[in-house]
């Protein structure tokens, strides 16, 4: 799978999942949900889906939702919810709290004093508060609790992303750094010969993935939750409330973000230093730890603040995945995207074919470049397919694997059996 690393890649829209340019990134978002969700007791799942049943998007996150083996539609909503706060982030939607998602505690170098944040009623751990207070309310009107659940399971992401807990003051800077948006680095090696920098901000956003996936997300998930068992995360214990929480941040902040004051960064994206070696790598390690940390925080606090709602349980409807046969493998092109690294059939009215010289390329229901979907044969096995100029204006289905590439969805056909040419209707 060719996919960018870098948030800058990740944001443009796509179909039905949104991408957003915001605070991790919504892949990161994901992650952390659906860490967070595994967590819960069968009881609590039902608290969650109860309470954001009251959320406004709930019926569009449903239609959204295809049955899959591996990811269920309790999942797939939370998932979903995580990442609706940013979605409407400025929009002046009701519920839009855009200073929300982050606290700027003032860091300076080179004593990095803790200094107090000058926004405490409209920042990060007051979106919190604010977020558990409608929780622990029964009585609260519905559609709020489910915007504040919604809120809750995105926050707690965004307060694990250090550079959402710190804004950087000094000479180049002296009204701050706006938590590393208004400077850039330069990721690439000398090799890559990259030079426009990125912002610091969005190059720590875009480390938990850049995928609007949510079936890679939720395997993403999984792994992060057997590399860092509850146990092998200390900070569970000793730290224990949002305000805890937005320090460990910052600390990290100051260390990796910042190594201490001495990272090289410029206020031009032309001009930015590259990274120091292993920048990345070590910045990457961090963002996953906290990842795995905010995943199970945001367990404890839904265990906290639902536990007193009557106890119930899913209907079916929410957890029975469906089993493999009952899956539905054959799709339009217009829903490929959904199913990454998935085999699947596609089928649609081949619009062209166009044969290069090292590969073939399929287009699907719409002509590129704005391509529905693409069928994509290399040089090698072009002489198995024949005359395949003759597929043009036919209704066929195509057997394969669904990969991403350059945000839309694509199949390598490697041998003729992989397209079948349906009767014309
Ligand atoms: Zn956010």
């Amino acid at each position: 799978m060719r996919r960018c690393i870098f948030t800058v890649c990740a944001v443009i829209g796509l179909g039905l999942v949104q991408h957003n340019a915001f605070a991790w990134g919504s892949a990161g978002h994901m992650v952390i949900a659906a860490e967070g969700f595994r967590q819960l007791s069968p009881e609590l799942k039902a608290q969650v889906i109860d309470v954001l049943k009251g959320h406004p998007e709930f019926a569009d996150w449903k239609k959204a939702y295809h049955p899959n083996p591996n990811l269920d539609l309790a999942t797939y909503i939370v998932m979903r919810a995580s990442n609706w706060p940013d979605e409407i982030r400025n929009s002046g939607d009701i519920y839009d709290h855009p200073n929300w998602h982050f606290v700027d505690y003032p860091i300076r170098p080179p004593a990095f004093t803790f200094e107090p944040d000058a926004s405490p009623t409209n920042n990060v751990l007051y979106g919190i508060a604010q977020a558990e207070q409608a929780l622990s309310d029964t009585n609260a009107n519905p559609e709020l609790r489910g915007a504040m659940l919604s809120y809750l399971v995105h926050l707690v992401g965004d307060m694990h992303q250090p550079l959402h807990c710190e804004s950087l003051f000094n000479d180049t800077y002296p009204k701050g750094d706006r938590g590393g948006n208004d400077i850039y680095v330069n990721p690439t090696t000398a090799a890559q010969n990259r030079q426009q920098g990125v912002r610091l901000h969005g190059l720590w956003d875009g480390l938990l993935g850049s995928t609007a996936d949510t079936q890679t997300q939720w395997k993403y998930a999984v792994k992060l939750d057997a590399r860092f068992p509850r146990k092998a995360l200390p900070e569970l214990t000793q730290h224990t409330t949002p305000v805890d929480w937005s320090l460990e941040s910052r600390e990290l902040a100051i260390k990796v973000g910042y190594l201490d004051g001495k990272l090289q960064g410029s206020t031009s994206a032309d001009a930015a230093p590259r990274l120091p070696e292993n920048y990345t790598k070590t910045a990457k390690a961090v963002a996953e730890r906290q990842a795995a940390l905010a995943g199970y925080r945001l367990a404890d606090e839904i265990e906290h603040y639902l536990k007193f709602s009557q106890p119930a349980l899913l209907a079916a409807e929410y957890t029975n995945l469906a089993p493999a046969s009952a899956v539905k493998h054959v799709i339009g092109t217009a829903e490929a995207a959904n199913f990454y690294d998935e085999t699947m059939t596609v089928t649609g009215k081949v619009v062209s074919v166009s044969v290069r010289p090292t590969i073939t390329i399929i287009s699907l229901d719409k002509p590129a470049p704005g391509n529905a979907f693409t069928a994509v044969i290399f040089d090698a096995n072009t002489a198995l397919f024949g005359d395949l100029s003759k597929l043009t204006n036919q209704n066929v289905e195509l057997n394969g694997s669904i990969s991403e590439y350059h945000k839309r969805p694509e199949m390598i056909l490697e041998t003729p059996n992989q397209i079948k040419v349906l009767p014309a209707k």
